[in-house]
């Protein structure tokens, strides 16, 4: 047997056959509430590099990598060797024995992550993840009180979607913690679009100070360097470290999600925290999405004496599978041997140019912005801030009938529309992806 099959041959629909039976048979089982994208879903049957293609046989140039899922390429044979090599020796022996390819893939982690005295929990996703880190931050602090910022999404458990700012995600409103709600992660919105930078910074500072003057014993703050499904937004550079001052004189913690934002994809870092780099690194970090190119692997970062303040016996029974550190490892080391990071970049910084070009003149656009892979497109009824999901609706529409897949973001940012492919993008498929999306914004 070969361990590298290829691309699968391309599937061509039976005369009278349809997509749509499929989409009447998810209907059927799976819950109304898992987001679909497209009037007519596309059935995603193999990818290559950027590429995927549908059950017709159409291909698609990839702006939206799984969900940032496909971090170095699609089909990347260093991976799919890896998978395949270690599918044929063992795919799951539990973490109650030791287990190579874990550990490695933790020692590497550990030595970026720029935390002292790392260790590394692994997870199955972002979620379960965060869900650690906010066990581990009220055990330490033996409080429930958790800091989140507005317009953030930290995951769907009862947990985290409990302290997701991004309300329109929680299905109830309910949560186990008590969450209080901090400026900054959004700032093109009410009086703080005309602030300047250091005038935003030090109104956030001030709304922290004024919060923590009427709460005691706040565990963590928990803080997506680049808001994600919030629509890609940053705050200034600096608004961490500006926090952070505050938060070590209350000894509270910075819980910093990276699930987004980690692995390179911002470009200028390989963390999304280091661009607020006098913060110094997170008491505790959580990545997930990329690193397993598409296999789940998520996971907490934490010095050894936050990670080991909790006193039980637990596992994760498939968090550190070895097949999922295999795929994670030699995903990893693509990324780096590659500069991926350096590429996401250049080639970042040009798609943000090429894509503020195809929006010019475009009414609904209110705004373009992006860090590296990671390029967000507000839409807005025109000469209004009032956001505009249809549009954004249809210009996904637009794109993919010609060829590409965007995404959008989620909540009351469905407006926003997100770009991030994979970060070994072309320059070719930069210029490719934006005159594609020009045309999808001027069937507007
Ligand atoms: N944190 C952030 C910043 C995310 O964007 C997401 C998912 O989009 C999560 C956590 C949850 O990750 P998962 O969907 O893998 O559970």
């Amino acid at each position: 047997m070969g361990l590298l099959p290829g691309p699968p041959p391309r599937r061509v629909r039976r005369a009278g056959a349809s997509v749509s039976s499929l989409f009447d048979r998810h209907k059927a089982v799976i819950p109304d509430w898992v987001a679909l994208y497209y009037k007519d879903p596309i059935e995603i049957t193999h990818g290559e590099g950027r590429h995927v293609w549908d059950a017709d046989g159409r291909r698609y140039l990839d702006f939206f990598g799984g969900i940032l899922t496909t971090m170095t390429a699609h089909a990347l044979p260093e991976v799919t060797k890896a998978v395949a090599e270690q599918a044929g020796r063992i795919i799951h022996s539990s973490t109650l024995y030791l287990n190579r390819p874990m550990v490695e893939l933790a020692e590497r982690i550990a030595g970026l992550s720029g935390i002292p005295d790392a260790r590394v929990f692994f997870t199955t996703s972002g979620t379960e993840a965060n869900d650690t880190a906010l066990l581990l931050a009220t055990a330490y602090r033996r409080s429930n009180q958790i800091l989140a910022m507005r317009n953030s999404y930290h995951g769907r458990s009862f947990s985290t979607v409990g302290i997701t700012g991004n309300r329109s995600w929680s299905p109830t409103g309910l949560s186990p913690l008590q969450t209080l709600y901090v400026h900054g992660g959004v700032r093109n919105r009410g009086p703080y679009a005309q602030y300047t930078d250091e005038r935003f910074v030090d109104a956030c500072v001030a709304d922290l100070e004024d919060l923590l003057g009427h709460t005691r014993d706040v565990a963590a703050l928990i803080a997506e360097p680049v808001q994600g499904v919030g629509g890609f937004t940053s705050p200034p550079d600096g608004l961490y470290a500006a926090f952070r001052r505050v938060l070590d004189r209350h000894g509270i913690l910075w819980i910093a999600d990276e699930v987004q934002t980690g692995w390179g994809r911002t470009g200028d870092h390989f963390w999304g925290w280091q661009a607020h780099g006098q913060a110094g690194p997170p008491d505790i970090l959580t990545f997930a999405k990329g690193i397993g190119n598409g296999m789940s692997v998520g996971g907490v970062v934490a010095r050894a004496e936050i990670m080991n303040c909790i006193d039980a016996n637990s596992i994760s029974t498939f968090g550190g599978s070895p097949i999922t550190m295999a795929a994670g490892l030699a995903n990893l080391s693509y990324l780096l041997e590659h500069d991926l990071q350096g590429n996401a970049r250049r080639v970042g910084g040009l798609l943000v140019e090429r894509v503020r070009a195809a929006a010019a003149g475009v009414d609904a656009v209110r705004e373009v912005r992006g860090r590296g892979l990671m390029i967000g497109v507000e839409l807005t009824e025109p000469g209004t801030d009032k956001a505009d999901p249809e549009a954004a609706s249809a210009v996904l529409e637009a794109a993919r009938e010609r060829g590409l897949l965007i995404g959008k973001g989620g909540g009351h940012n469905t407006s926003v529309l997100r770009i991030a492919p994979p970060l070994s993008l072309t320059v070719a498929e930069a210029e490719e992806g934006a005159a594609i999306l020009e045309e999808a914004l001027g069937a507007l």
